[in-house]
C-alpha cells in the first residue's frame, strides 16, 4: 500500500537525534511504500516557537538527505479551523471551562502524575468546577482553558470500547483507546487557545496521512486523539510508534540537552552518512 506519512516537529529548538531517526524512518516507509512524505510545522504554541528554529529544523533535514512535498502545512496558518472544531466541541457540551492554575492542580493532586513530565498538570484527572465557583471566576475575568470532558464524551460515544486503531511498531496489533489514562485533557490553552493535540488530528484528516510514524512517548496521547477522531467523524490513520533513542545517560532526548542538537553535532564535524549509520539509515 502506498502510504502518506508526516514528520511533524515543533520549532521550540533544534533538532536533536531522536528527531532525525523519526524523520529518517517515515521518510523511508513513505520511499518503500511508493507513497509520499510531508512535512508539518507544529507551531501552535507561539510563545515558545521561533523562526529561526524552523530554519534551521529545515536545514538539518536537507543535510540529512531528506525531501518533502509543497507547501510545508504550518499549524499557525490554519488556527481558524482548528477554532472552529472546538467551538463545535463545545456546542456540543463536550468541553468545559477549567479555571485551575498549574499551582491548584498540583496540590490537588497531591500526588506523582503518570507520564514523564512530573510537571505537567494535564496528567491529573479534573472535573468541571461547581456553577457558583465557574461563575465567580469568569466574572473576576480569571483566564480559563477548555478541557475535553470525557465523561461526556463516553455518553456520546457510547463508550470508548469500539474505539481501536492498527499499531504497527509499539506492541503491534489492534489498541483500543484507554484515554482516561490522561484525564480531561486540555485542548483550548488559556494562552494560546487550540493546541497540539487537536490541532494535529485535524491536520492529519485534512492531509490525508495514512500512517503516523512518531515516537512511543505519544502512544498514551493517541488515545485521546483517537476519541477526538471519533467525535469529529475523521478518519483513523495507521499508527508505528517507534523506540525512543536514549542519550548516553540512558535518558529520552530533550530539545534542552544542547549538547545533542543536529545543529552541534554537524559542528562536530559528523557526516550525514555517519549520522544515519548510527541510527540505521
Ligand atoms: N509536534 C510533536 C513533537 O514535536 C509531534 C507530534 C506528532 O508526530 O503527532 O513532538
Amino acid at each position: 500500500m502506498s502510504m502518506i506519512t508526516r514528520f511533524a516537529p515543533s520549532p521550540t529548538g533544534g533538532l536533536h537525534k531522536g528527531h532525525a531517526f523519526s524523520a529518517l524512518t517515515a521518510w523511508t516507509a513513505a520511499q518503500a511504500s511508493g507513497g509520499r512524505f510531508l512535512l508539518r510545522i507544529e507551531d501552535t504554541d507561539f510563545t515558545r516557537c521561533r523562526p529561526e528554529h524552523e530554519a534551521a529544523i529545515l536545514d538539518d533535514l536537507r543535510w540529512l538527505g531528506l525531501d518533502w512535498e509543497s507547501p510545508v502545512r504550518r499549524q499557525s496558518e490554519h488556527r481558524g479551523e482548528y477554532e472552529a472544531a472546538l467551538e463545535g466541541l463545545r456546542d456540543r457540551g463536550l468541553l468545559y471551562r477549567c479555571f485551575r492554575t498549574r499551582k491548584e492542580l498540583m496540590a490537588t493532586a497531591g500526588v506523582a502524575p503518570h507520564g514523564d513530565d512530573p510537571a505537567d498538570p494535564q496528567a491529573f484527572a479534573h472535573g468541571p468546577h461547581d456553577p457558583a465557583e465557574e461563575a465567580e471566576r469568569l466574572a473576576r475575568g480569571e483566564a480559563f482553558a477548555w478541557r475535553l470532558s470525557l465523561d461526556r464524551a463516553r455518553e456520546v460515544l457510547d463508550g470508548f470500547d469500539a474505539l481501536t486503531w492498527v499499531e504497527e511498531a509499539h506492541r503491534p496489533g489492534i489498541h483500543t483507546a484507554r484515554p482516561e489514562r490522561l484525564g480531561d485533557m486540555v485542548l483550548g490553552r488559556k494562552d494560546i487557545g487550540a493546541g497540539y493535540v487537536l490541532a494535529a488530528v485535524i491536520d492529519d484528516a485534512a492531509q490525508g496521512v495514512t500512517h503516523v510514524i512518531r515516537g512511543e512517548d505519544l502512544v498514551e496521547v493517541t488515545s485521546v486523539q483517537r476519541v477526538l477522531q471519533a467525535l469529529l467523524g475523521l478518519p483513523t490513520p495507521v499508527y508505528r510508534h517507534h523506540p525512543l533513542i536514549l542519550g548516553a545517560d540512558g535518558r529520552r532526548l530533550a530539545k534542552r540537552d544542547r549538547s545533542a542538537t543536529l545543529g552541534d553535532i554537524r559542528a562536530s564535524g559528523v557526516s550525514a552518512a555517519d549520522l544515519r549509520a548510527e541510527l540505521g539509515f
